[in-house]
């Protein structure tokens, strides 16, 4: 780092270490791993027999070599001859290359210890930087190198609630001496709301949707310029009104108190959870966490009756006025929950060419993100017909996290698409999140 640069997210970051060959949902599985042309380099450089004695099993499965090497019970007769049998090939698009997945949809390099066929071959060196790098986040800005994690990993949840400081330490990380910029200030507004676990993570995002609308409005207001281009000179002040523990407190009330129709927010969770996860079903991905709650979400959707019921079964009586989808996540899960969000919030919600509108749209990705997860610890059961415990939860979490895992330009183009007003009004959010 530049000597003047002030580093954050250190603490977060620091504190992440890869749990390896005891990942039980390892990075290297259902993605296609881009090898950049350096590591690419080195690869061309390692006779093949050597990378081929560092392949897992996987390697000679009929998706990882061609058809025609492929014996009748879907091995190869022969080990593959070059790095494009191995499965490494050119991607156009990128200009670096991908690792195409194995027959059970893990990299070919993935050996049965669960560690890296290359990493243990030829050393940490000669894996590529995507693998070197997951998953740290690092953004450089002019002022402020930040370091974060991404949710896709299921050790980064366990990071964030094993924290000593919690969820305001996270926060603190984040925090600098210097009053940065307009979208850290924006970004730093949403933390302290779901960070503050005396309130329901539903109940904070919905507050936190009212106060960004409201940033967002002020923000056009003063600049006269559309939400992509409005940067209003906010020094610290400007914001102060959203730490006023009166108007959040007035805010919380009138959020908790317009909850929408259970059936009508049920409804709309389930079409989306189908929406978000179709593609990933009809590759096979992800089957054991999506398929049993592709089941129960299809059943639902396809019956007021059974919605009916099922919020008749699963609300509490007498309680006081329930947020969610008519039933509740206990609170352990819910943590993680919590903590899902506020990672994907550090991590997603502010990089160096964000504008406020962008910013916007991936606050909306991230309460998609919350919902798809809740519909997955709400209607999960493992074969026992068990609800997820903690560890379940984690990698159910992680699914969610890596079925939402998309580019700003994909999330954009997604919420073009999806929404007629991709920008949605507090009243959306308010049915989403229940
Ligand atoms: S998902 Fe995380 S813990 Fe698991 S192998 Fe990848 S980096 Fe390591």
């Amino acid at each position: 780092l530049p000597d003047q640069k002030i580093a954050a997210g250190k603490s977060f970051c620091g504190g992440f270490s890869c749990a390896a060959g005891a990942c039980p949902f390892t990075c290297c599985m259902q993605w296609i791993i881009s090898v950049d042309p350096e590591t690419l380099r080195k690869w061309e450089e390692i006779p093949v027999s050597s990378l081929t004695a560092a392949c897992g099993e996987n390697s000679f499965s009929p998706q990882a070599v061609p058809d025609q090497y492929g014996t009748a019970d879907g091995r190869a007769e022969r080990p593959p001859a070059s790095l494009a049998e191995i499965g490494t090939v050119p991607d156009p698009q990128s200009g670096n290359s991908r690792i195409r997945p194995g027959g059970n949809g893990e990299c070919p390099f993935l050996l049965k210890s669960r560690l890296c066929g290359v990493q243990t071959a030829f050393g940490a060196g000669c894996i590529p930087r995507t693998c070197r790098i997951f998953p740290r986040i690092v953004y450089d800005y002019p002022e402020r190198t930040e370091f974060s994690l991404s949710a896709c990993c299921p050790e980064v949840l366990k990071t964030l609630s094993g924290m000593e400081t919690g969820f305001p330490g996270l926060l603190s990380d984040f925090e600098t001496p210097e009053v940065p910029d307009f979208l850290w200030q924006v970004r730093r507004q949403i933390l302290l709301v779901i960070a503050d676990e005396t309130v329901p993570t539903g109940l904070a995002l919905l507050t936190a949707a009212y106060i960004l609308l409201d940033i967002r409005d002020r923000a056009v207001k003063e600049t006269g310029y559309g939400a992509a281009n409005a940067v209003p000179g906010a020094a610290g002040e400007w914001f102060g009104r959203y730490e006023n523990p009166a108007f959040l407190a007035e805010l919380r009330n009138a959020a908790a108190g317009a909850a929408p129709d259970p059936e009508e927010s049920l409804q709309e969770n389930l079409e989306l959870f189908l929406d978000l996860t179709k593609n990933y079903s009809e590759a096979g991905m992800y089957a054991d966490e999506l398929e049993p709650v592709r089941k129960k979400a299809e059943r639902l959707a396809d019956s007021r009756d059974r919605r009916r019921e099922y919020i008749n079964n699963n609300v509490t009586k007498g309680g006081p006025r329930r947020r969610g989808t008519g039933t509740e996540v206990p609170a352990s899960e819910s943590r993680l929950l919590r903590g899902l969000v506020l990672a994907e919030c550090v991590s997603q919600l502010a990089s160096p060419d964000t504008d406020l509108r962008d910013l916007m749209l991936t606050f909306e990705w991230i309460v998609m993100e919350f919902s798809l997860g809740r519909l997955l610890l709400i209607l999960w059961d493992n074969a026992a017909g068990e609800k997820a415990g903690p560890e379940e939860t984690i990698i159910l979490l992680t699914a969610a996290a890596r079925v939402m895992g998309f580019s700003e330009d994909d999330i954009e183009e997604y919420m073009e698409s999806a929404f007629s007003e991709p920008v949605w009004e507090w009243g959306y959010y308010d049915l989403l999140i229940g």
